[in-house]
Parts: C-alpha cells; sequence; structure tokens
C-alpha cells in the first residue's frame, strides 16, 4: 500500500477548501492518506480530513508549539515528517505557500517536482499540465520512487469519502540557522484569495481607473467573490499585482468567472480558462472572449455592473 501525504493549507484557522479536490486526487489503489498540518489545529480539522478519505492526520509540530511560517524551517519539518512516516509521494496546491515549500522539499530530496498540475493518476505516476497558455495538455510521467506534485487550485471538484482518522502528533526540531522572516504583508487582493475564490469577478481596461473598481466590489460583496484584474488594469496602476489573471498573474478555476470589459487575449484566458462558467460582458459583439466563453451581454459593464449588484443584494437581503 503506498503512502501519499497532502500538504494542507488553513487560512484564518480554515482549511483552504481547494485542499480537499487535492485529497479526493490522491484517493484510490488502496493509497494510505496522510494529511500534513504544520500551523496547527489537528483536532479541529480531523473530522473536516476523514470526510474526503483521509487515514492520518499528522500534525507536525514542535516543543514549543506550532510552527510559525518560515519556508525554510517547514519545508525541513515536511522532509522529516516524510521520512519518518515513509511517504515516497507528497501532493500540495500550487498557492503562494505551496510554491515556496514545494520546490525546496524537492530540491532537498532531489526528486522530481511538477507544479500547476490539473490531474494526477498517482498508480501510473503521472500528471496532466497546460502548456502554452493552455493550448496544450501535457501529460508527464515522473521516474524514481520519490514524486512532488502542486495541484492548481480548484482544478479538481472535492468529493466526500468517509473514512476514520487516527490524530498524530509529529514533533520536530526548530532551525535556529533558518532565515528571518521580519514581516508579512497582507496583498492587495483583500481578503479573498483569488486561487480559493468560487466566484470572481474581474474588470480590464473598460474600468479606466482605480475608484471604478469599487463597483465590481460591490457587486462581489454580497456573494463572498473575489475581484481580479486583466494586466492592462494592473499595468496602468489601477489595482495591484496580485489582483492580476493570466499568463503572468495567477492561474483561477473558479465555479463562475464573470470577466467585465476583457476582450479574452490568449494571455489572460491562460489563466482562467478552466473556470467552470465564464460570463463575458462586453460592448463589443467581436471581441474574443465573446466566442470563448459560456454566456455574453453585450453592454455597457457601467450599466450592468450596478443592476446585478441591486439584484443580488435584492435576492440575499
Ligand atoms: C508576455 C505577455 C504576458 C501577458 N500576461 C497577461 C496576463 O497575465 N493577464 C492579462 O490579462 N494579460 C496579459 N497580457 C496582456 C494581454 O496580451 C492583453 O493586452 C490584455 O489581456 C488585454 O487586457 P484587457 O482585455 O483588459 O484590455 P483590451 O484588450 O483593451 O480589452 C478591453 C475590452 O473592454 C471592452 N470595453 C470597453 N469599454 C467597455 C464598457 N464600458 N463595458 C464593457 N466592455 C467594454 C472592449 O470592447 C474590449 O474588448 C500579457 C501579454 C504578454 C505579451
Amino acid at each position: 500500500m503506498e503512502k501519499v501525504a497532502i500538504l494542507i493549507e488553513t487560512k484564518n484557522g480554515e482549511i483552504k477548501q481547494s485542499n480537499f479536490g487535492v485529497v479526493t486526487a490522491a484517493r484510490g489503489n488502496d493509497h494510505e492518506l496522510y494529511a500534513f498540518l504544520i500551523d496547527g489545529g489537528g483536532i479541529d480539522h480531523k473530522a473536516a480530513l476523514e470526510a474526503y478519505g483521509i487515514h492520518n492526520v499528522v500534525e507536525i509540530t514542535s516543543d514549543e508549539g506550532p510552527l510559525p511560517w518560515n519556508p525554510v524551517t517547514w519545508s525541513k519539518a515536511v522532509i522529516s515528517a516524510m521520512q519518518h512516516f515513509g511517504i515516497n509521494t507528497l501532493l500540495g496546491l500550487t498557492s503562494a505557500q505551496g510554491k515556496e515549500l514545494l520546490p525546496r522539499i524537492a530540491a532537498r530530496l532531489d526528486a522530481p517536482l511538477i507544479m500547476d498540475c490539473i490531474a494526477v493518476n498517482l498508480a501510473g505516476h503521472t500528471v496532466e499540465k497546460s502548456q502554452y497558455s493552455g493550448k496544450t495538455i501535457a501529460t508527464i510521467i515522473t521516474h524514481g520512487s520519490l514524486s512532488i506534485y502542486g495541484m492548481r487550485p480548484n482544478a479538481i471538484e472535492p468529493e466526500t469519502y468517509p473514512e476514520t482518522a487516527d490524530l498524530i502528533t509529529f514533533l520536530t526540531e526548530v532551525d535556529s540557522q533558518a532565515l528571518t522572516i521580519k514581516e508579512i504583508k497582507q496583498g492587495g487582493a483583500g481578503g479573498i484569495d483569488l486561487t480559493e475564490a468560487d466566484v470572481i469577478i474581474s474588470g480590464g481596461r473598460a474600468m479606466e481607473n482605480t475608484e471604478n473598481f469599487r463597483i465590481l466590489r460591490q457587486c462581489a460583496e454580497p456573494i463572498g467573490a473575489a475581484v481580479g484584474a486583466s494586466r492592462v488594469a494592473v499595468d496602468a496602476g489601477w489595482v495591484p499585482h496580485s489582483m492580476q489573471v493570466g499568463q503572468t498573474g495567477a492561474t483561477v478555476s473558479p465555479k463562475v468567472y464573470i470577466a467585465c470589459g476583457i476582450s479574452g487575449s490568449v494571455q489572460h484566458f491562460a489563466g482562467m480558462k478552466t473556470s467552470g462558467l465564464i460570463i463575458a460582458i462586453n460592448t463589443d459583439p467581436e471581441a474574443a472572449i465573446i466566442k470563448r466563453c459560456d454566456y455574453f451581454v453585450v453592454a455597457d459593464l457601467f450599466d450592468i455592473i450596478p443592476l446585478i449588484t441591486s439584484k443580488l443584494k435584492a435576492q440575499l437581503g
């Protein structure tokens, strides 16, 4: 029976929903699934993790309590746990945190690493990954006993599969030589992580300025949506880069993506084409996005968005 670990990410004390898609992807072939939690809360998260098929919830901690965020100490702690439990396959998210940890772990273990996977077949040691701005899907096979995969957040729909999990505490040493983190600042995109959001409302060149993004935020607020942007809006300085969707921004897979005043360049599509449902609001019926979306409204976004906002507010109170 192969032992597979999933590196679980939390935010504000809650497990990020996209982790459950990763757990779903790791299930099957009699794998024994381990959930690695580094920032505490093992007892609080056990029920949620076993509902998706986890067999062992491992809280990685130290004599002094949970390890504060530090990519060097955390990656070393994960490696110690992998070696202790005999884990050959590690999955995580291709998130900001995953991008810090998974390459460090792979480098130290000299293990193959594939990031931004959209599907995985652990029995066959293969993963799928979109390439060339989403024009092709590559199937990649890894060789050797160890494999590390970073999954694209929300690429896999979570499916429950109840199991009974053991809660294990794994004590690790704190590396005093590790790099020192002096300050952690919240990114400018606000509270909702773009890669985690079920619904994203993005604005492009048509937004014209920073102030106009307010109407997108007002529309997003009642439904807990995140607000994104095209590169033009970012390059113009209207919104921070953390809000950019696309080839040189975030890759997102929300259930619904609403593109407002965005033409639908290949570079923008590269970051959102795996969205469940794409809706475009654009004044130009010939815009590229109109041909590639599921629904469109040919209209001025400054007319449509306030209407949607008032409807949502009326419906949701
Ligand atoms: C190497 C490289 C990497 C890149 N990476 C990215 C990336 O990560 N993300 C990204 O987004 N771009 C990226 N780009 C830029 C990309 O090529 C496009 O220039 C950009 O996506 C266009 O942004 P836009 O759709 O907002 O603007 P435009 O293409 O100018 O489109 C604006 C749209 O708004 C519509 N419109 C105008 N007024 C209104 C209105 N009032 N209501 C409704 N619709 C209206 C217009 O009809 C038009 O379709 C990259 C480019 C390169 C070369």
